[in-house]
């Protein structure tokens, strides 16, 4: 096999790791949801830590297309980075804004979180300066305690945000503690009763404040928590939560919910050499050949996000098998067997995570082998890889 013809001839030559992102991937995701939401309940695509590593202007900019009502983001930094983006529509900070930070905000014309006076207090004033609306969704407490108000002291929040000038209540919202982790809805149940109870509160004292409190768990598992708007992030990517919501899903829904993967991470082989028995792979010598032994070194390691954990377990795609990674992931390398499969040429493509042929590796099988959690996965692949958009998996509409 010469190089030539395994380079994919589509694909730039001058990369020795990449990601596909599949827009057409993306666009079945958010239109299963749409489906799965009623009518009148808007989808906001969460598309933080740059769009769960999947690369957040590529995934706005499809989504925005697609038609998706908001984003949500964690960080102020994330809103600024969707409008250079040239992303126009409706973005909500999920995460806290600090005071020195709201007149950025308001130019980036972000809703915001709040739930303490400190802040309502910061963004009246920013609104002030700017002349520009503050646009707050008040977090409520129900039982995760991470951000969020408490109930009880959510009449004399709402007080002090309706006497301050600038400040429009827009949203009320909770995040759910224990909802992907369990095929067992009782805490969600109690936590979906008490936003009740608090949005309710907050709409009659700002009818137009929209409620929001789904995940992707929750959407798919427990539809009373739809209300006004849902916020959905790893199941746009096309991954599961987890096993529990997928079994949970399976038993509630009667059809099975297609989710496809949206991201596929390549790399080229940069070495293929044979090594004989006895011989030690990488660093600490972890693996030692018991035959003669052909590996592929693969040019990616943990700074990439390829995580360490997959040292000696994990596995990469490669002519239509499996080729198992041989000791510690390096910091840049890694080092995997491809004896049983055909000769691989240099510069080959492999796939790290996504499909080949009839095989997949899956961030969820990452993640079971790594002991983690598939956002973990994807959100930690370096951003610094670039990402390509392909238009690849899409359902018939
Ligand atoms: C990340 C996040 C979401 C999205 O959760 P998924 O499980 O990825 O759908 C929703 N709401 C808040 C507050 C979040 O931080």
């Amino acid at each position: 096999m010469t190089i030539e013809e395994h380079r994919t001839p589509d694909r730039p030559a001058d990369l020795l790791t990449w990601m596909e992102i599949d827009a057409g991937a993306l666009r079945s995701n958010i239109r299963t949801f749409r489906g799965l939401l009623p009518p009148g309940t808007r989808l906001q695509a969460v598309v933080k830590s740059n769009a769960y590593g999947h690369g957040m202007e590529i995934v706005a900019r499809a989504a925005a297309e697609e038609g998706v009502d908001s984003f949500g983001v964690h960080a102020i930094e994330e809103a600024e980075r969707l409008r250079a983006a040239g992303i126009d529509g409706h973005v909500l900070v999920l995460g806290f804004a600090a005071a020195g930070q709201a007149r950025r905000a308001l130019r980036a014309r972000a809703d915001v979180t709040v739930y303490t006076p400190e802040t309502l207090d910061a963004f009246a004033a920013a609104s002030r300066e700017t002349g520009l609306p503050a646009r707050c969704h008040v977090k409520v407490e129900t039982g995760t305690n991470r951000q969020g108000l408490q109930p009880a002291d959510l009449d004399s929040f709402l007080d002090r945000a309706l006497a301050l000038p600038g400040i429009e209540i827009a949203g009320v919202s909770t995040h759910f503690a224990n909802i992907e982790d369990t095929t067992d809805h009782s805490y969600a149940r109690r936590q979906l009763a008490q936003f009740a109870d608090a949005s309710a509160l907050v709409r009659a004292r700002s009818p137009r404040a929209v409620r929001h409190c789904a995940c992707t768990a929750a959407v798919l598992t427990l539809p009373a928590t739809a209300f006004d708007m849902a916020r959905v992030g790893i199941g746009l990517y096309g991954i599961w939560p987890s096993r529990e919501t997928l079994a949970s899903s399976r038993t509630g829904q009667g059809g099975e919910v297609d989710l496809r993967p949206v991201l596929t991470w390549k790399a080229r082989i940069a070495q293929t050499k044979w090594i004989e028995p006895g011989e030690f792979v990488g660093y600490g010598c972890t693996f030692r050949a018991t035959r003669r032994t052909r590996l592929a070194v693969i040019p990616v390691g943990y700074a990439d996000g390829y995580d360490r954990r997959l040292s000696g377990v994990g596995h990469v795609l490669l002519r239509g098998g499996r080729a198992p990674v041989l000791g510690r992931i390096c910091m840049n390398l890694f080092m995997v067997d491809t004896t049983d499969l055909p000769p691989p040429a240099i510069e080959e493509t492999v796939t790290l995570l996504g499909a080949q042929g009839g095989e997949s590796v899956s961030a969820a099988d990452i993640a079971a082998r790594c002991n983690a959690i598939p956002y973990e996965i994807v959100a930690r692949l370096s951003p610094s890889i670039p990402r390509i958009p392909v238009q690849g998996n899409e359902a018939a509409p």
